[in-house]
């Protein structure tokens, strides 16, 4: 048995922040209170004076090890792991993603072999590509063996792992009976392929050509189709990644008609705008993600979204790629670039810095959006996602002292460029403890590869979201 007493801690969870100290037995924390005392073998005593004491983090969007193609990602579930925890966060869920008319439960099982040497607890979304009377069964099982309460489908990549919307409608219908949450990838993927061929056939080909196939409006079109599909079948909804302010108005009006719908964004749509593209070498090909960055207004909205409560997570959508070799790709057609950035490492620092710094929201929300919410909407609270008596004791000592910039010398993920490049950081984790366990202190892993659990989850933990009065 183990036993840590973190001493002296200004707690801060979703709703309070407060002076008191955590006894931690094992996995769970037992109490919270003033000035503890306690005698018991082999306790380990940690003083949290100067820092503050947050839950672990939770990143709802992930992609370690994923194949497109003929490669697989930059980060694997043990280097992206390592990267998730020197960050602070302790939950990540990632997917997994069968091709069409392969067995779910097949590549669930091997999914979880993958991700095994996960060096933080992880759960995993069921991605739909192929719908027909015979997978009923098997989302059933994912249901109630393995705790999966979150099922992805994809609008675009149509000749992939998307399906057409009559698929869509009928994959809510039958989610809508069991209350579970449908994540959406919104995005006309039919209008991007014709402007795929269009510009291919002009001779354009550069990384521009990525944002310039998938404007705004393919989006726009999507949520609005996402939220009418939701209000017909009844079923809750989750947009990922959303990334302009137009698809903001339409997430907030139906969230006001009562409709259930829950959104995310990342950081690299709030930080960073599609000035990037315009870089003249390759280098662009860095930024190639989907959706692509877009212009620098939407950022506010973003921001202001995730400070009314619109948007309830910020994900990272984790998914580098190496420019050589990888990225590289599509240096003659950008259709082939594989699309995909980092940010598991950088985004509680970033968020903290440009939100709560900035003085966009509380360091309570804060915690909220990138901790408290992923782990109310993903069926893991009060497990995860705040610092309460028999929750697993997951807790970050956040140095809010400290003073840096996101460099690549600095690398800590499997990927040599970062997009987040030069970006000051106003605070770090100073000690991150995953169920009760030190898994990270000056600056050393302390965990070893296969210490993460998977997570067995339950249905979304919170209603409709409410918004702030803006
Ligand atoms: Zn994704």
């Amino acid at each position: 048995m183990s036993s840590l007493l973190i001493k002296n801690g200004f707690i801060v969870t979703a709703e309070k922040s407060f002076y008191a100290d955590i006894l931690i037995v094992d996995e769970k924390i037992v109490e919270i209170g003033k000035d503890i005392k306690k005698k018991i073998l082999n306790l380990e005593i940690i003083d949290a004076k100067g820092y503050f004491v947050l839950p672990g983090g939770v990143d709802p969007h992930v992609h370690m090890s994923l194949k497109t193609g003929s490669i697989v990602s930059a980060d694997d579930f043990e280097s992206g792991t390592k990267a998730a925890i020197k960050g602070g966060t302790t939950t990540i869920i990632d997917f997994v993603t069968p091709l069409k008319e392969r067995s779910l439960l097949k590549e669930l099982y091997d999914r979880k072999k993958v991700a095994s040497k996960s060096l933080c607890d992880y759960g995993l979304h069921m991605s739909i590509s192929y719908w027909h009377e015979g997978i009923k069964e098997e989302i059933i099982k994912c249901m109630e063996n393995e705790g999966i309460t979150s099922f992805k489908v994809y609008m675009a990549y149509q000749d992939t792992i998307g399906v057409n919307d009559e698929d869509v409608i009928s994959i809510m219908n039958f989610m809508s009976m069991y209350n579970v949450l449908v994540a959406i990838h919104c995005e006309n993927g039919k209008i991007i392929a014709s402007y795929h061929k269009k510009f291919l056939s002009e001779g354009k080909t550069k990384p521009i050509y990525h944002a310039l196939s998938r404007p705004e409006e393919t989006e726009i079109e999507a949520v609005k189709k996402a939220i009418s599909f939701s209000k017909r079948t009844n079923c809750p909804i989750y947009i990922v990644h959303v990334s302009t302010g137009q698809s903001i108005k339409e997430v907030e009006k139906a969230q006001h008609q009562g409709v259930k719908i829950f959104a995310e964004t990342c950081p690299h749509y709030l930080l960073l705008d599609k000035r990037e593209y315009n870089k003249s070498d390759f280098d662009s090909a860095m930024y190639v993600m989907s959706p692509p960055l877009r212009s620098g207004s939407n950022k506010r909205e973003l921001w202001e979204a995730l400070k009314k409560g619109v948007i309830q997570c910020v994900s990272t959508d984790h998914c580098p790629f190496n420019l050589k070799w990888q990225k590289e790709l599509g240096i003659n057609d950008f259709t082939k670039i594989p699309n995909g950035v980092g940010g598991v490492r950088e985004r509680l620092a970033l968020i903290y810095t440009y939100g709560v710094l900035k003085k966009r929201f509380s360091l309570n929300h804060f915690v909220n959006l990138t901790s408290t919410m992923p782990a109310k909407t993903f069926g893991l609270y009060p497990k995860k996602g705040t610092i309460e008596k028999n929750s697993d004791a997951d807790v970050v000592l956040w140095n809010f002292g400290y003073k840096g910039k996101i460099t690549k010398k600095n690398l800590l993920q499997n990927c040599y460029t970062n997009i987040y490049e030069g970006f000051k950081i106003r605070a770090n984790p100073h000690i991150v403890i995953i169920r009760g366990k030190i898994a990270f202190r000056d600056n050393e892993i302390l965990v070893r590869p296969g210490y993460g659990n998977y997570l067995y989850r339950s249905k979304v933990k919170c209603s409709i979201p409410v918004h702030r009065s803006s």
